[in-house]
């Protein structure tokens, strides 16, 4: 089967998009660069839109885009299409939620470490030509508890690589926990005040909400254990920055590792000035692998919507 639909390509993303679509018999117009003025000019002659993290599909394009059948994000997280506006015009949303998910856990795991050891500080100190080995006293991850909030796609992937590295698990979701992952991963099941009072790392995996906004704030930090460190790769705003920088500050906090934060891009956060933080541009899902996975995924749930299979 050949479709004649029409596909925009708003933002850079991996050319196995372009190819399956193309071998499809869909006309693909990439755009990499295209500018909200252009877009607003060029959406209507389209039938799919995809787009990746530049490009947002904001109400007044949605509206435009008059032939649209289906919008496609590259990725996990739709905070840059309106999905509501979206909807009201019944046009199909779809993202990959499968392409980040062992790329993000793995972000997490390094992130861990890098505090356990204090990677950044010792690769710093030598290019300073100090060498702190005496300083650098670190602890392990093994038999540590880690405490995973949210245990959808990355939280489980999580669970399972920190199991390999013999840390102890501790779970807290609202909605109920696969018992058969739980068994395999000895997931010690909590709310979320006896996991944040239990876990030497806390890390967040939860959607960005009403209900999870601000989800660990300065009451929620000051029951942590003074080592304990945080860890958010999932979506800025669900950690009180501000509260995060007094309890790193007070020596409260252990430490914590953001790679997603309030305001993006997060240059000139005062986070960064203290020893005990450390940060990542929003990398989580930035490996060639994730992208190249996500890709496939949207381009296979394109075809298949097109084919009226999903
Ligand atoms: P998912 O939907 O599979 O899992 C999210 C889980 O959070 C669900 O099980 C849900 O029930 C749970 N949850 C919701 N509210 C909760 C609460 N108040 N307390 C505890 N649990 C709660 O999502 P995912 O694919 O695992 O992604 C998780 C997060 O990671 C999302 O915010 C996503 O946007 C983000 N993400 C970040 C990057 C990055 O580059 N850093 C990449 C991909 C995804």
């Amino acid at each position: 089967m050949s479709f004649s639909d029409k596909v925009l390509i708003c933002d850079q993303v991996d050319a196995v998009l372009n190819d399956i679509l193309k071998k499809n018999g869909l006309a693909v117009t990439y755009e990499p660069q295209i500018t909200p003025e252009d877009l607003a000019k060029k959406i209507g002659d389209y039938e799919i839109i995809v787009v990746r993290s530049r490009t947002t599909l904001t109400k007044d394009l949605v509206e435009k885009a008059t032939k649209c059948k289906i919008m496609a994000r590259v990725g996990v997280g739709l905070d840059n299409i309106d999905t509501d506006a979206a909807k009201a015009k019944n046009i199909r949303v779809i993202n990959a939620v499968e392409g980040a998910m062992n790329a993000v856990a793995e972000l997490v795991i390094g992130l861990m470490l890098a505090m356990a050891r204090d990677i950044p500080r010792a690769d710093r100190e030598l290019r300073n030509d100090k060498w702190i080995k005496k300083e650098l006293m670190g602890t392990e991850l093994a038999g540590k508890y880690l405490g995973i909030v949210g245990l959808g796609n990355i939280g489980k992937r999580l669970a399972r690589l920190a199991r390999a590295l013999n840390m102890n698990i501790i779970g807290f979701d609202v909605v109920p926990i696969d018992p058969e992952f739980a068994k395999d991963v000895g997931l010690i099941k909590a709310d979320l005040d006896t996991l944040l009072q239990s876990a030497d790392y806390v890390s967040l995996h939860v959607p960005l909400l009403d209900s999870t906004k601000n989800l660990i704030n300065a009451n929620r930090l000051s029951t942590m254990k003074k080592t304990a460190r945080i860890i958010n790769t999932s979506r800025g705003g669900t950690v009180d920055e501000n509260a995060l920088y007094e309890a790193l500050k007070s020596g409260n906090l252990g430490g914590a590792a953001l790679d997603v934060f309030e305001k993006e891009p997060a240059i000139g956060n005062k986070l960064v000035s203290l020893p005990n933080f450390i940060a990542t541009p929003h990398i989580g899902a930035q490996t060639k692998e994730a992208q190249s996975l996500a890709a496939n995924v949207i381009a296979e749930k394109i075809i298949q919507i097109l084919r009226g299979v999903i």
